[in-house]
């Protein structure tokens, strides 16, 4: 039976953080809370029968917005929902997206006695200072809590999601937040240059020059900073911002660099099913309407062409450190990819932004710096 990941979406936070344009909504009440678990619920219901059936499920990932805003009782509903319409795998890796300080001991053991292995703390920073500039609802000491009671509970697999190159960090305080958190050993580490998207309030502010962006040499000092502490602590980079211990990539995030099938539940959630894509409404109230059956979850679809299929094959597997397998691609579209894309690849080679080695191709030290640039190429 083929593999399938189901990505869930809880759209609520406590409250907007400065420079997110995530699908996500601050300070909903109860109420809200409780009429969009209902909606989700019937959706996994709806396309439990859709899709239960043909698919073995080895990973979910609550991701959001704030998974753990729900309660106890909420998330015990949505996970045994889930185990009850999918067919999971025995070694099914379940995430947890969670905000430190939101998660109490009730919720950390509902969501491992359902099943989540896997916890993902948005720690950001550990300056206090520094999450307030950008937003965060919660303090350093926070994470730290939550990190504790987390194993304690019982996680064995835990991410932090760090920034840097935000306005008002400085080197020593990425350095800083770094080292402290690969003291505490977590299995994987995220770690992302901030984009402040136009139109928040952080991307405002950068645009009308009350905040200064971080310029692009420090933002790749920072990058190279942080390959070579997590290199040096026993962490694998194994895409452009993630790294782990041996043994702990996370399997669900692969599948969107692999081209695996994934399917998205929730409000404006995306999913990639036998060469489609396809995502649900993002309007809270068409999607609420959708459960009552008046009208439908899903909204665009995309059937890929191989034109398509190849593209994304190549700029989303070329993310990955391990980078695209020569052999791979042949078994997976029957051609050569040096047949079709071998002046592009002679051309990136040339400026030293990619390279082949041990049959694949992948991106140089430099080539990540220019990632997009070298993306378009295949496009
Ligand atoms: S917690 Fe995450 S999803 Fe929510 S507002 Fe902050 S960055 Fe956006």
């Amino acid at each position: 039976m083929q593999k399938l990941g189901l990505y869930i979406h809880i759209p609520f936070c406590e409250r907007k953080c400065l420079y997110c344009d995530f699908l996500s909504f601050g300070g909903a009440d109860a109420s809200a809370r409780e009429a969009y678990v209902r909606a989700l619920i019937a959706e996994i219901a709806s396309q439990g029968e859709s899709y239960g059936g043909a698919f073995r499920v080895d990973s979910v990932f609550l991701g959001g917005g704030t998974p753990s805003l729900l309660s106890a009782e909420q998330l015990t509903r949505i996970l045994s929902e889930l185990s009850r319409r999918f067919s999971m795998t025995r070694d099914c890796e379940t995430t947890m997206e969670a905000n430190p300080g939101s998660l109490d001991a009730r919720k950390l053991e509902a969501a491992l006695s359902w099943g989540v292995n896997r916890l993902s703390l948005g720690a950001q920073s550990l300056s206090d200072e520094l999450l307030r500039a950008l937003g965060r609802v919660h303090a350093r000491a926070d994470f730290l809590a939550t990190y504790e009671a987390a194993r304690r509970a019982g996680f064995a697999n835990i991410n932090a999601d760090l920034m840097f190159a935000f306005p008002g960090q400085t080197r020593a305080d990425w350095r800083e937040t770094l080292a402290e958190v690969m003291d505490l050993r977590p299995e994987h580490i995220s770690f992302y240059s901030l984009q402040a998207e136009e139109g928040t309030p952080m991307g405002e502010a950068l645009r009308e020059g009350r905040l200064t962006a971080t310029d692009e040499e420090t933002d790749r000092e920072m990058y190279r900073f942080a390959l070579r502490a997590l290199a040096d602590a026993g962490y694998e980079r194994y895409e452009i911002s993630n790294a782990a211990k041996p043994g702990f990539r996370c399997r669900h995030n692969l599948k969107y660099w692999s081209m695996d099938a994934y399917l998205g539940l929730g409000l404006g959630a995306h999913s990639y099913v036998d060469g489609v894509r396809f995502s649900n409404v993002e309007g809270m109230d068409a999607y609420l309407a959708a459960a009552r059956g008046d009208g439908a979850f899903r909204e665009r679809t995309h059937v890929n062409s191989r034109e398509d299929r190849i593209s994304e094959y190549m700029f989303l597997g070329l993310r990955r450190a391990d980078g695209v397998s020569e052999a791979d691609y042949a078994r997976e579209f029957g051609e050569d990819v040096r047949a079709r894309f071998g002046k592009e690849i002679e051309r990136l080679a040339g400026e030293g932004l990619l390279e082949r080695r041990s049959g694949a191709l992948r991106l140089t030290p430099r080539g990540i710096d220019v990632s997009n640039r070298v993306f378009v190429a295949f496009v």
